[in-house]
């Protein structure tokens, strides 16, 4: 069969199969019967010198380790991406998720607020600067993934009831993350957005899970994940039936020690070229450091991230959790008002 006959197909082309100049018609056989009893479709093009199979099918993807070890098979190469769901092909439009009574995409979305919710005044205080800034999504912690068991581990359900309190007062969406089953019920019930933390990224069960809940979800991309696997971990989501995925940068464990992380924002266009999910950026976990958080939360928006994810703290220096990287309110309300201008400052200009 030539190439050109199985054009019509080409939308279902998962693979290529280059056989070895060496390959004998058994060889070529072996091949199509694998390809065929993982139930895709075989194409055998005869070349002068060489044999290739082309894998088409209707659905699923296919892993190239089926075919690598086989006699004379010289490469299998991956046509189509891993990815469905969350693959930009699948929409031209980039997509906005809603999140109570506001979006992320289409617009600049600043959520802010502390890493831990310790007390309602402590809450409060930084939610009044957070209304202020004229944000629209808070932030903060009831379930704390720590290094140390000894460590702050967050107030539970009573700092979910602190959080609701402040969508009430204040008008301020919640996102706040949930590390199992269980939490993820409450933050259905008193949030309005599932942050699914770094650590949790290749949880695939919690993933499949909130894939079954009705709100959104805030995916962070693990501390050593690819693109692909944090693509993944979105279309595990996405393929239970929640279509409403927020991608986030939050650094990645690297060599470099002047940081906590090493903020990687090549993967904001990176992320933007192969999915219409929309990306924001976490400039406190991804430096750790507070002199680094406004640097790095201003480049972000630069490179286009749809928004940023960002912890502040009254009084830092008594913070439960991450002191040394939350900004204080007025550093805070200064970095919204430099971040807005850079956005403003990069919008389409109308022809
Ligand atoms: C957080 O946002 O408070 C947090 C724990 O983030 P990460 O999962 O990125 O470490
Ligand atoms: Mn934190």
């Amino acid at each position: 069969m030539r190439f050109a006959e199985i054009n019509c197909e080409l939308q279902n082309l998962f693979m290529l199969i280059v056989m070895k100049a060496r390959a004998t018609d058994s060889d070529v056989e072996r091949v199509v019967e694998t390809i065929e009893k993982l139930g895709f479709t075989a194409h055998t093009i005869s070349g002068a010198s060489r044999t290739a199979i082309a894998v088409t099918g209707n659905s699923g993807s296919i892993d190239p380790t089926h075919f690598e070890n086989l006699p004379n098979v010289a490469e299998a190469v991956r046509v189509t991406k891993p990815y469905k769901l969350v693959s930009k092909n699948l929409t031209l439009e980039k997509s906005v998720v809603k999140i109570g009574n506001a979006q992320i995409g289409g617009e600049l979305a600043i959520i802010a607020g502390p890493c831990a919710i310790e007390n309602a005044e402590q809450a409060f205080k930084v939610a009044e600067t957070v209304a202020r800034s004229g944000a629209k999504f808070f932030r903060g912690g009831a379930f704390k993934p720590r290094t140390s068991p000894y460590a702050f581990q967050g107030m539970g359900e009573d700092g979910l009831k602190i959080l609701s309190e402040i969508r009430e007062q204040f008008g301020l969406n919640i996102v706040t993350e949930a590390m199992d089953e269980g939490g993820v019920d409450l933050v259905e019930r008193y949030g309005d957005c599932i942050q699914i933390g770094a650590r949790n990224m290749q949880n695939f069960s919690l993933l499949k899970y909130v894939g079954q809940m009705r709100k959104p979800v805030l995916l962070k991309r693990g501390l050593s994940a690819t693109l692909d696997e944090l693509l993944l971990a979105a279309e595990y989501v996405m393929s239970e039936g929640n279509p409403d995925v927020i991608l986030c940068e939050r650094g990645i464990r690297t060599f470099s020690n002047h940081a906590r992380n090493t903020l990687d924002l090549s993967i904001v266009p990176a992320i933007q070229n192969a999915s219409h999910l929309p990306v924001i950026v976490d400039p406190s976990h991804g430096t750790g450091k507070n002199y680094m958080v406004s640097p790095l939360a201003r480049a972000a928006v630069a490179v286009g991230a749809n928004g940023l994810i960002v912890e502040v703290h009254a009084a830092p220096e008594n913070a439960l959790c991450d002191g040394a990287q939350a900004l204080t309110p007025v550093q805070y309300l200064e970095l919204v008002r430099e971040v807005k201008a850079i956005y403003e400052a990069l919008l389409p200009v109308e022809v």
